[in-house]
């Protein structure tokens, strides 16, 4: 019984890495042309104003002008690069399950640096360290080229639920995520919200939600008795997604996040998130240039932040508690 569960959740992670490396690049025309090209640009919008403001944070706090470095777990193929880019951070460790996406990141980045080669000041590149590996089932900290690196910034954008496959992977990957972080320094995030999941699994007489253009289909047995860990559903989403993801318990990653030395400063689904941004000014221009506006009402997600307190000061992050 152990050697089966064993072998499903092998299978699991096995199978979101063959689908990522096997997803195609597609170029912008094509983008265009799809059904979801306004719902993706708005989830960029989402991923852009979260790391903006982090990264605002991270400078105010700081008295000095800071360095930023950066942890993006499950970078993919390096879609927020240039997220980072515009806030001017100075390193960024990449990692991500899937090794194609890892090389396309790695290219896109090199790219940017090629394009930047003769900038100076605000335009020039940060330095950047790409890692292939399963971040639920290896521990970052080993692979790093500076075994001291430390992170003001830790970020897991629409691919945390992976991890809630099981126990395990949950606790390695909030480890990777937390153990590296400097004081004061935040894991920020984006996830599917699960309660709505739930919600319209419950409401729905063969547990399957969705249109023409995405599903969720819940693949456990009691729809009312759902487990912590290994709460699994399908995703498709149109020539993007086609994999099993798993259902994130909120309070339970806020608990085991404390004991990584966290504690959560700010949650949010995505309706109130973008209608507490879009409001502000220069967020709501971007909203614009991004052509994201056309996907309201916002897709169900939520965003979130974590801070490490102060008074870890003088324990080991996320040890020590
Ligand atoms: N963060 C990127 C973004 O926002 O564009 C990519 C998001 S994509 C929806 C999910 C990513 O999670 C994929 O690149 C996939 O390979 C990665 N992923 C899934 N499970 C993983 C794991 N166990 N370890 C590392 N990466 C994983």
């Amino acid at each position: 019984m152990a050697e089966q569960s064993t072998q499903e959740q092998a299978d699991h992670t096995s199978t979101v890495a063959k689908h990522y490396n096997e997803l195609q690049e597609s170029g912008l025309e094509k983008r265009k042309e799809s059904r979801i090209f306004h719902l993706r640009n708005f989830n960029n919008w989402m991923k852009s104003v979260l790391i903006g403001e982090t990264i605002q944070t991270v400078c105010r706090q700081s008295q000095e002008r800071v360095d930023l470095s950066v942890l993006d777990i499950c970078c993919g193929k390096g879609g927020d690069l240039l997220k980072w880019k515009k806030g001017q951070i100075s390193k960024i460790v990449c990692a991500d399950i899937a090794e194609t996406s890892v090389e396309q990141c790695h290219s896109r980045y090199q790219e940017m640096v090629d394009r930047a080669r003769n900038d100076r000041g605000p335009n020039r590149i940060f330095s950047a360290e790409f890692i292939a590996a399963d971040c639920t089932k290896k521990r970052l900290k080993d692979m790093y080229k500076d075994s001291n690196m430390s992170f003001d910034i830790a970020s897991c954008q629409f691919s945390f639920h992976y991890c809630f496959e099981s126990y395990p992977q949950a606790k390695l990957m909030l480890q990777n995520a937390c153990e590296c972080l400097k004081l004061g320094g935040y894991f920020i995030g984006t996830t599917p919200d699960s309660y709505e999941i739930v919600r319209r699994f419950r409401d729905s007489p063969d547990h399957r939600a969705g249109n023409d253009v995405y599903s969720v289909t819940f693949c456990g047995e009691d729809v009312d008795n759902i487990p912590l860990f290994g709460a699994k559903y399908d995703f498709h989403l149109e020539g993007v997604v086609d994999c099993p993801e798993f259902l994130v318990y909120f309070p339970v990653l806020e608990k085991m996040a404390e004991e990584f030395g966290m504690k959560l400063v700010y949650r949010k689904p995505f309706d109130e998130y973008f209608a507490e941004k879009s409001e502000m000014g220069e967020h709501r221009a971007l909203l614009g240039r991004m052509s994201a506006l056309e996907c309201y009402p916002p897709p169900e997600g939520t965003a979130l932040v974590g801070n490490c307190p102060e008074d870890y000061k003088d324990t080991e992050i996320g040890l020590n508690k």
